[in-house]
């Protein structure tokens, strides 16, 4: 019974009709471009289509997905199709959680662990197929595979490669595998109505809101899926919404509310997946996640606040920042079209239309604007020179060379650039440069605070511990350490650990999603320090500043002499203490700090901020200045 209905529903997608289409030209070709709407059927059919064909080996067919949550969804969806359990004929890798077996044939994986994968085979022999999916987001990983595919491919003639991407820049790629096999999928799709705001919104959040409730109201059944920039937006519009509900007139149509973001504990995320009950409307708000890589079935409307959280990173100054910026054009065309995948559709936008003209056409790719300190590591480890590699969109020289000198002072470089045994031992962590310095320091005998350690950096791989804009005390304040941020989320995980219940997450105004993770996290993360036989006993405050120092030394800074700011040690940026962080209200501020990232909106402000070991912070400083 359900076998049939599967069987039908993939016969009804866009894709179908194309499927011989597609395995002739892979067949013939070993780069194969493929480009089709959001929802046609790409990730979840090519696969498949492969693996039913004559085409399929014995190895395994790869496809990459650049989030860890689209990975993971798309291959229960797949696992469904086929009837199978996830894990065994279907499976997934991903970060921190690995879904396969030795029955395996299609691995889902994220782009940044088929280059994981790469570090110990560069020639990958345990695939026949590779499908880069989603090739158009352009991210860091995507493009260092992209750049990495276009190598093997003059390596093992026996591999294909499938390119696929919603229908932008599909000659870009064309052209960097020198292939002329690109498909297009047309798929069905219904007009969309875009309604602009008139003038432009102050607060997106208060539109959103606004917006949500008034199509609630005033249009007829159809989900809303709403465009918002992170975790902690959701949230907060989560919470009004349902305090809103409770006041909606009786007669009413009532509504759900769901979230879809990276973050979010899988099975919650399925929820955007099932069908509302009987006269209910499904509210579903997202990050850029459901602009391409999710499709949610039932959506008639669409709010887009119009922006997005980015990532920036200054070489000059060596300072990633994370901002809500405006989407581009492109971005915008997307999300709206997810309203017309079922019915005609209306996409509400929170911005005006001379706003949209004002939009980029595409966003930069990611690799232009990121620190490059996990790609050099990388490629060095794999035997590229960074300044020679082929990227798609070469990244300024100042990139690659700052990263360089980073991993230099971090010990993973020696001085004539070659890959150190510490360069290694930090590639094989699954975390970024700076935080693995930190994980192995916390092994050296003198300092031995790999306990505390594991949890800070499974902490600090989160987002939004803490529910700060709330009028309650939040885990911060309430288990504050005068040391700083880092000693302060120890201090909350290990109260954590002993009253692990909702409610008591409720009471300290903590994020219980965000601590479950951390604590999955955690656990990984010892897997991997399990071979050096870490001794797992608490250690001084001391010797954990200490060891971060040995990391973050590069993020370090000094109190100005009236005590009002900081100033950054390398570069004499002023900064300030991000209100979220214990040593925002101290009375005695330390004389030096380091911190974990910095955000810049109307200042630049540091969050996850601790007092500084300054002898180390000296001493480091010294080593990178001799070299
Ligand atoms: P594409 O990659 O081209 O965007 P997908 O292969 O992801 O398309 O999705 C094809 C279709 O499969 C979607 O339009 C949707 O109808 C269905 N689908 C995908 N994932 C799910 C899911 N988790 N639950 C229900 N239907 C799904
Ligand atoms: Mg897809």
């Amino acid at each position: 019974m359900v076998k049939g209905i599967i069987k039908k529903q993939r016969k009804s997608l866009p894709i179908y009709k194309y499927k011989h289409k597609i395995l002739e030209t892979i067949n013939k070709s070993q780069v194969t471009i493929l480009i089709g709407e959001t929802g046609s059927g790409k990730t979840t059919q090519v696969a498949q289509y492969i693996l039913e064909s004559s085409l399929n080996s014995d190895k395994l067919i790869g496809i990459t997905q650049p989030r860890r949550i689209a990975a993971i969804s798309v291959a229960k969806r797949v696992a469904y199709e086929r009837q199978s359990e996830i894990g065994s004929l279907i499976g997934y890798s991903v970060r921190f959680e690995n879904k396969t077996s030795e029955n395996t044939k299609i691995k889902f994986l994220t782009d940044g662990m088929l280059i994981r994968e790469s570090l110990i085979d560069p020639i990958l022999r345990n695939y026949s197929f590779l499908i880069i999916d989603e090739a158009h987001e352009r991210t860091t990983n995507t493009d260092i595979i992209l750049g990495l595919i276009r190598e093997l491919i003059t390596q093992r003639n026996d591999i294909k490669v499938i390119i696929m991407s919603a229908t932008i820049e599909a000659q870009r790629f064309a052209e960097f595998f020198s292939s002329r096999e690109i498909i297009e999928v047309h798929g069905r799709t219904f007009p969309v109505k875009i309604l602009n705001a008139a003038v432009p919104e102050p607060d997106h959040i208060d539109a959103t809101v606004i917006g949500i409730v008034q199509v609630h109201l005033d249009y007829p059944a159809g989900d809303i899926l709403v465009f918002l920039t992170g975790q902690e937006e959701i949230e907060d519009v989560q919470a009004i919404l349902l305090r809103k509900r409770k006041l909606l007139p009786t007669n009413s149509m009532d509504f759900t509310v769901c979230a879809m973001y990276a973050a979010l504990p899988s099975h919650l995320q399925m929820k955007a997946f099932e069908s509302a009950p009987e006269n209910t409307r499904k509210i579903i708000l997202a990050t850029n996640i459901a602009e391409t890589s999710l499709t949610i079935p039932g959506v008639k409307y669409v709010i887009d606040s119009g922006v997005v959280k980015e990532r920036n990173y200054d070489p000059r100054t060596g300072m990633e920042s994370l901002k809500i910026v405006k989407i581009s054009k492109a971005a915008a065309k997307q999300r709206a079209g997810r309203a017309g995948r079922e019915s005609e559709g209306i996409c509400f936008r929170l911005f005006t239309s001379e706003d949209f003209n004002g939009f980029e056409d595409y966003s930069k790719p990611e690799i232009t604007r990121s620190n490059l300190g996990n790609v050099v590591l990388q490629l060095k480890i794999i035997g590229h020179d960074p300044r020679l590699f082929k990227f798609m969109d070469r990244p300024d020289d100042i990139y690659i060379e700052k990263a360089t000198q980073e991993l230099r002072g971090l010990g993973a470089l020696d001085g004539e650039e070659k890959i150190t045994l510490l360069g290694r031992k930090m590639a094989e962590l699954p975390v970024p440069p700076v935080l693995a310095r930190i994980l192995l320091a916390s092994l050296e005998p003198q300092l031995q605070c790999t306990k505390d350690i594991l949890t800070i950096i499974a902490l600090l791989s989160v987002e939004n511990l803490c529910y700060f804009n709330r009028k309650e005390a939040n885990a911060m304040q309430i288990f504050k350490c005068s040391e700083g941020d880092h000693l302060t989320f120890l201090k909350i995980y290990q109260e954590w650990r002993k009253n692990k219940t909702k409610s008591w997450c409720k009471t300290h105004g903590l994020n219980r999603i965000s601590i479950k993770r951390a604590s999955m996290i955690r656990k990984q993360l010892r897997q991997y320090l399990k071979k050096y036989n870490p001794a797992l006993v608490h250690a001084p405050n001391e010797n954990i500043l200490k060891c971060l120092a040995k990391g973050y030394y590069m993020n370090s800074a000094f109190l100005s002499a009236d005590g009002t700011h900081y100033r950054t040690i390398k570069d004499r940026e002023i900064i300030h203490i991000h209100p979220t962080s214990v040593l925002f209200q101290t009375r005695k501020k330390p004389q030096c700090i380091i911190f974990s990232e910095v955000i810049i909106t109307t200042k630049k402000y540091v969050r996850g901020v601790s007092e500084a070991d300054y002898g180390i912070i000296q001493s480091f400083l010294g080593t990178l200045k001799t070299k």
